[in-house]
Order: C-alpha cells, then structure tokens, then sequence
C-alpha cells in the first residue's frame, strides 16, 4: 500500500517535471517546426511511446503542418500525408469529436483505421493515446502517441497527455500565427518591392525612409541615396507643402495631387501622387504612391493639338464654303434658282450642321476646363427656338414628322451665348427627329417660371429606360439597341456643360414607350 503510494507520487512528480520542461521548451522558439518537434519528442521519450504525431490545424480545421515521431526521429509529412492521416486514422476522429481516446488494442477498434503502411501490420497488435489540443476554446492540433504492446497506455498517460496539450495548445497556436504574421509580411514585402508603381514610405516630414525597386528605377536613385532624401526635394518647387494636407491624412483621408518629379540626369516625369497615413509597427508613417502619368499628359497635349487643329484647319476653310454658298446663290439666274434652290439648302444645311458640330467638340473641351462664359448678350426666347426650328424643320420634314412650337406670350430676354443655347436647342431637336420614328410628333417651347425660363423638347419616340435618365449625359453615353440609331453621345454632354455654364440645369423625363420631354431652366438674371 505504502508502496504504491511511492510509485504514485513519483508518477506524479516525474508528470508535473515533464510539463515543467515542456512549458520551457514551449517558451525558447516560436518556430512552428521546432515548437512541435520538441513537444512531440518530449511527450513520445517520457511517456515511452514507439511512436507519435502532431498535427497542427487552421480555423478551418484543416492540417496546416505537422511533426511526426518515429524511434526518436521526428519527420515533418507533406500537405496530402497530413490530410491523410486526419482523414483515415484516430487523429481525425478526434478532431471531429473534439475529445480524447484511448485505445487498448487498435485492432478492436473501430476508430483506429489500418492503413496499408500501418506498423501494425507488422508489429502486430498496439495501443494508442489521443487528445484534441485546445487554445481559447478553438480547436488547433492534435497529439497521437501510439506503442507496440497492447493496453500499454493508462488513464494517466491520457491525463498527462491532456496536460502536455493544454500547454502546447497556446503555443502551437501562436507559433502559427507567429508563422501567418510572418507570410503576410513576406507578401507584403513581395507587393511592396514588385509593384509596377513606385511605393515609398516617409515620415511626416517627408523624410524617405523606405522605397520599393521601382522608385529607385523612376527616379534613376539608388536606395542609399533616396534615403537621404525627403519628397520635398524630389517633387517639382511649385508641389504644395506637405504640412497642408495633413489635416486630412490625420482623418485617414488619401492625399492626392498631379506634380513632376525631378530625377537625375534627365527630364522631369508627371505623375499622379496619392499620399495616405500607414501604421509601420505603432508609429503612424505616411505611403506615396507615384504614378506615371506621361502618357496620359502626352494625349492630352495631342488632344488640345488636334482642338487646335479643328478650330484653325477645319472651322475656317468651312465658314469660307457657307460664304461662297451663300455669295453664289444671289448670282444664280432667275431661272435656274428654282431647280437648283433644294440643291444649295442641302448644300448650305451640311455645312451649317458640321459647323455646329465642330463649335460643340470644341465648347466642350472649354467648358470642361472650367472657361467662363464671354460673350453673353441677350435674346429672346422666341427668336432662340425659332432659329432652332428653322435649322431643323426640313430634317423632320424628310420624317414627315410634325414639329410644333409652343411659346408663352411676352417671355423676358435673357442674356446667353447665344449660340451656343442656340445649338442646345438644335441638339435637342435633332436627338428627338432622331430617335422618334417616322410621323412622331416633336413640341419646342418655352415658358417663364419664376426667375427662370424653361425650355423644352418633347417627342413621342421610344423613351428611356429610367436607369439611364442621368447617364446619357455623361460623354459618350449611349443607349444600345435597334431603337438608337448610331450617334458620338457627345451631344447631351455637351448640353450639360453649357447650360451649367450658364448657371441652369438640365434633365430629361421619361418612360419607355412613351417619348421623352428634355428639359432645361435658364436663369433670367
Ligand atoms: P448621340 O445622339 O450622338 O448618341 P447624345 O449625347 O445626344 O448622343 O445622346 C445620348 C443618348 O441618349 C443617345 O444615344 C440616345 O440613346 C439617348 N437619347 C437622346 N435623346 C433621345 C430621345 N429624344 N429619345 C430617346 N433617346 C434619346
């Protein structure tokens, strides 16, 4: 009895050793690897196991790694043997089950599955022990040991067992995480180093304190350099100070701004720079981002070229063609005017209907850049939608369409570019001869309304769709289908931009199937 006791005490004190040495062990590495080849050594030499595994499980209780243990050598399986062994053997039916098991002979169990390599087959019959490894409730690993002779393992190997993986169950877990946190930094650091735009790291002074390959590239500086180095002096002079964003990066905002970048030995480089607050370890730093915007810079030079182009090479030599139409049309015989008359109107309509077009390409660069409006003088409405229906009868006409004026008496003038509200009105009124099928019936008019005054255009055409009520006047904004005959979708932008100008607003009503009604409001003062 009194010797029992002994044996029992020194079991007792030989367990808690053990733990005491693991829980050290535990402590010396967060090295995943090492972490389950010390615990697994340490459990399979003290406990007298043959052999053992651990296997290490994700949140999603897949095996992310593992350790095996045989006579003293610990192997590290692949991804397949792990799932393996979860899958076929006792290990998972503990991770299903969550609990432990002791299995006198595996080969009266049913939860032990022979595998065609199972020692078993040669060792003959065994025993194993198993217990689920826990950190704050959630399933991370668990812990096999197995031995050669039957009924080997004991209740208090299982209770041991249990102790060794409430220890290893924290550090396991957080050797993984250890282990995640330091992938996310290497792919971080992949990101950082291979991204195609230049990424530097500052203080809030602008002082470089980190910068990615292709900074170094763009801005022909090697690393050392750039670290001596703030943005300020690799940003143009005329760069706004950094002290005035700050404000906003401090609310988490992104910065952004266009400027050029000096660099050494050749020309300056537009780019596009986007400035926001990052947390390197606890310190709040700020990330640059550089973006090359040369080629972008390079187009719209070539396109305010090409306006240019258009104004002076097309504009000109066209007004030219209406004057020489309109001179040649009074020398014209009586006789002759008659039968050639149609011909000149075609002629003279085109050349109008192209000059119009080119005025409204080249208003809506000016307009988007911000350009006032000059030459306001004022006008009356009636004249405004008489011009305009004078220059588009004749193509309702060729639609036997009806196109009807309703004008409100005594309407005030307003003081508008007169030709560019003019040629609003002519795009409204060939949008719907446009878009209404032959024999439609399309209204211009005009009414006061308050210290405004309203036009509009109305046609019973196909309608649109009440989602893309806002967005056919943004550029190049179309609708698709048979219904919607080829056009730029140029032309209600346009619109837009000339009467904001002008300090109105524009929109359209609508339903399918049922004609739209464009309007806008123009302000009397
Ligand atoms: P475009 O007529 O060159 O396509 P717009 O900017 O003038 O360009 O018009 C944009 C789109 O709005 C048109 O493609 C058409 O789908 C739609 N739209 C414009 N006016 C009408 C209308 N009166 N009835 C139906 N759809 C219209």
């Amino acid at each position: 009895m009194e010797s029992q006791a002994k044996q029992q005490d020194t079991v007792t004190r030989s367990s808690l050793a053990l733990l005491l040495d693991i829980s050290r062990e535990l402590a010396a590495s967060l090295d995943l690897r090492t972490v389950l080849a010390r615990v697994l050594l340490l459990s399979t030499v003290n406990v007298g196991a043959e052999r053992g595994s651990l296997i290490v499980l994700n949140d999603r209780g897949q095996p992310v790694e593992a350790a095996l243990a045989i006579n003293g050598q610990v192997f590290h399986p692949t991804v397949e043997e792990m799932q393996s062994i979860l899958e076929r053997g006792l290990a998972g039916w503990v991770a299903q089950h969550r609990q432990p098991a002791l299995i006198a002979d595996t080969r009266e169990d049913e939860r032990w599955t022979r595998r065609p390599d199972d020692a078993a087959e040669r060792t003959g019959s065994k025993s194993a022990v198993c217990v689920p490894l826990f950190s704050s409730g959630q399933l991370t690993g668990v812990l096999t040991l197995v031995h050669a002779q039957t009924g080997f393992f004991t209740s208090d190997h299982l209770t041991l067992l249990q102790g060794i993986a409430d220890l290893a169950g924290i550090a396991v877990r957080n050797a993984h995480l250890y282990r995640s946190v330091q992938e996310a930094q290497r792919r971080y650091h992949e990101l950082f180093e291979d991204s195609i735009d230049p990424i530097l790291i500052t203080d809030w002074e602008g002082r470089i304190l980190e910068a990615n390959r292709q900074a170094q590239v763009v801005t022909a500086c090697p690393l050392e350099t750039l670290l001596e180095c703030s943005m300020h002096q690799l940003q143009s002079p005329q760069t706004p100070p950094l002290s005035q964003y700050f404000q906003a990066l401090q609310e988490g905002q992104t910065v952004h701004y266009e400027t050029e970048l000096q660099r050494q030995g050749s020309s300056a480089l537009p780019v596009e720079v986007y400035i926001r607050r990052v947390m390197i370890g606890e310190s709040p730093m700020l990330q640059w981002i550089l973006r090359d915007i040369s080629e972008r810079k390079q187009l719209d030079t070539l396109r305010d070229d090409l306006s240019a182009m258009i104004y002076h090479d097309l504009r000109s030599p066209l007004a030219n063609i209406i004057s020489s139409l309109d001179i040649l049309q009074t020398l014209l015989p009586q006789e002759a005017a008659q039968t050639i008359q149609p011909v000149f109107d075609i002629a003279v309509r085109a050349a109008e209907r192209l000059q119009r077009l080119i005025s409204s390409l080249l208003d809506i660069n000016r307009l988007e850049a911000g350009q006032p409006i000059i030459n306001k003088r004022p006008v009356a409405p009636h004249a405004l939608v008489a011009e305009a229906v004078d220059a588009t009868h004749t193509l309702a006409e060729s639609k036997r369409q009806q196109l009807s004026v309703a004008l409100e008496d005594d309407l005030p003038v307003i003081s508008v570019d007169v030709d560019m509200i003019r040629r609003v009105l002519i795009n409204l009124i060939e949008n719907a001869i446009k878009y209404t099928p032959m024999q439609g019936a399309i209204e211009v008019g005009s009414r006061r309304e308050g210290e405004m005054i309203r036009f509009w255009v109305r046609d019973n055409g196909p309608g649109i769709p009440q989602d893309a009520l806002e967005l056919i006047f943004e550029k190049f904004n179309r609708l698709q289908g048979e219904r919607y005959p080829k056009g730029l979708g140029l032309g209600l932008a346009f619109c837009r931009l000339a009467v904001r100008a002008h300090g109105g607003k524009i929109w359209v009503e609508s339903a399918l199937g049922e004609g739209s009604n464009f309007i806008f409001i123009l302000p009397l003062r």
